[in-house]
């Protein structure tokens, strides 16, 4: 669809196949265009083919395979008839609000089952009937063992993030659950990478399978003169570390990209909320709706422009400064068409990039593709956002001394010089200028934990697997909110003596721990963090009562 096309978006994903319930939905969720995985793998799977597809998180694969999934199995009975092994609980939850959403016109009723929930809770709802189940192996197992998860129907089974399940030491539980599931079913098997391990279980239980991987040529000559940086951070701190980027860059005009609808008309709306002057440009609006927009941009009442790329396709704004990624692009190419829209003339342009920790390899593929760095860096910090306020006085002061004719204020430092110094004279006016004219108040300027990328490891380079079944088997770990930070005096050690000794969990299950002025973010191993969570709930730190819980930050 091009920016001049009618509204009724969803012609691309229709043309791969997808019934009008699924198109539906997809329209509901703001979705404009299929990704290229998408694209390849949608109509081979509508036919029923097996399939190996090579694509990262952040690719679009969950959509890959769960629209075709909805599309073709029958719901409403009595047992599953499609399951997805993944390999953390944070996946399991992920995947199932996914195919929930998608199959929501379809009333397709899905469930995540992970270790750590109540056992109880996951049998009642598969007692109630279940159409698709989304779990971690170790659960399913468990499930399939007491015989509360039947598989007998099973028509279609998808292995997805199947590199990180054989790395956690999962290749005896999956061979165990396929071994339960009728050899008549589609497999599917998504890895980010292929390796011999993966070239083997692929052989081993796919059928005749199709492979999908969405390879793109180099596209160096195109990438222009672009400093290009990457922030790692969370979905919940996006927003304030967007705002910290704006404050710190000042841009001209940006063009803020985002991946639906949605995230348009949200983004629009909360950057507004803050004070920033924003409008969203997507597939849905009418032409007589973009080119008031384009007006004010080009007027400069505007200067943050939030699009989907199918919106800001054929827009033409020659005075940008900055391209942000508020998402990472599905595809590398994408992220080529986008930074282009910059550093034209021989300008030095400006592209940011919000990656989620687990996007990392995205931008490593897209490093790959442009022969670029990517310079990964931290968020500004609140000590660099003050300094760079104070330089926006400093400049505003000195422009103001140079342009002159001070002579009419001379009368208010002349009376104060009696009884104060005039070195605190200028400071009190600074002080005042600075509140009053610098966008930004220090009060918002809350903590935003420091990311590192998602399980970085080495080529070839295995994860062991460790004693605990937590650790062995949950492998991830699970961020836990602690409502008690800096101001109540909280050190990391009474944090970890806290978890060691109320929950009985070792040192080693406790991952990175992150304090800000009035919580306190604490990594551990997925295994545990519900136990960890419930000892800390019924124990005191620092003798006080705290809320404790699961922080949903993914
Ligand atoms: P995944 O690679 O499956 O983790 O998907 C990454 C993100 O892209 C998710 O937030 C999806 O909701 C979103 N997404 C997937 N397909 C599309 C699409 N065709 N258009 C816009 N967003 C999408």
């Amino acid at each position: 669809m091009t920016p001049t096309s009618s509204p009724s978006a969803n012609v691309a994903f229709a043309e791969l196949g997808l019934g009008p319930e699924l198109l539906t939905a997809l329209t509901e969720l703001g979705y404009e265009e299929p990704t290229p995985i998408q694209r390849a793998a949608i109509p081979q799977l509508l036919e029923g083919r097996d399939m190996l597809g090579l694509a990262a998180t952040g690719t679009g694969k969950t959509a890959a395979f769960a629209l075709p999934l909805l599309q073709v199995i029958e719901t409403g009975a009595s047992q599953p008839a499609a399951l997805v092994l993944v390999p953390t609980r944070e996946l399991a939850v992920q995947v199932a609000q996914a195919v929930h959403r998608y199959g929501k016109k379809r009333s397709v009723h899905v469930l995540p089952i992970y270790g750590g929930q109540s056992f109880q809770q996951q049998l009642k709802v598969l007692k109630r009937g279940v159409d698709v189940v989304v779990a971690t192996p170790g659960r399913a197992l468990d499930h399939i063992r007491r015989g509360t998860l039947r598989l007998g129907s099973l028509a279609v089974l998808v292995l997805d993030e199947a590199d990180e399940m054989l790395d956690m030491g999962f290749a005896e539980d999956l061979e165990a659950i396929v071994a339960e599931v009728p050899a008549q079913r589609q497999t599917l098997l998504f890895s980010a990478t292929l390796g011999p391990r993966i070239s083997s279980i692929a052989a081993k239980y796919l059928s005749n399978p199709v492979e999908v991987r969405i390879e793109e040529e180099e596209d160096t000559d195109a990438v222009p003169l672009v400093r290009q940086t990457a922030y790692l951070v969370r979905r919940p701190h996006k927003l304030a570390a967007l705002g910290r980027i704006l404050d710190l860059e000042s841009p001209d005009a940006a063009l803020v990209f985002c991946r639906t609808r949605n995230e348009v008309d949200e983004l629009v709306e909360a950057l507004n909320g803050r004070g920033y002057r924003a409008e969203g440009m997507h597939g849905g609006m009418s032409q007589e709706e973009r080119d008031r927009v384009m007006k004010k941009l080009r007027g400069g009442t505007v200067d943050l422009l939030v699009a989907t790329d199918v919106a800001a396709r054929g827009l033409d704004i020659s005075h940008l400064t900055h391209v942000v990624n508020y998402e990472v692009p599905s595809a590398p190419k994408s992220y080529v068409h986008r930074i282009g829209r910059v550093g034209r003339a021989g300008r030095e342009g400006v592209a940011i990039t919000l990656a989620e920790p687990r996007e990392h390899a995205l931008l490593k593929n897209i490093e790959r593709l442009t022969k670029q760095k990517i310079t990964v860096t931290s968020l500004p910090t609140v000590a660099d956002l003050r300094t760079r306020r104070l330089e926006l006085t400093r400049a505003s002061v000195r422009e103001a001394i140079v342009e002159g004719e001070l002579d009419r204020f001379r009368v208010v430092v002349e009376a104060l010089s009696d009884e104060f110094d005039l070195f605190d004279i200028a400071l009190g006016a600074v002080k005042m200028g600075h509140e009053a004219t610098v966008p930004g108040s220090e009060d918002d300027d809350q903590e935003i934990p420091i990311e590192k990328p998602f399980r970085e490891k080495k080529r070839g380079e295995r994860i062991p697997a460790k004693g605990s079944r937590g650790q062995a088997r949950g492998g991830g770990s699970t961020s836990l909110f602690i409502g008690l930070g800096r101001s109540a005096g909280v050190r990391p050690k009474d944090l970890v003596g806290a978890i060691t000794g109320e929950a009985g969990v070792t040192g080693r299950q406790i991952g990175s721990i992150h304090i800000s002025e009035r919580f306190s973010l604490v990594e551990v191993a997925d295994g545990v963090a519900e136990q960890v969570v419930q000892a800390l709930r019924s124990g005191k730190i620092k003798g006080k009562k705290v809320t404790v819980r699961i922080d949903r930050g993914r």
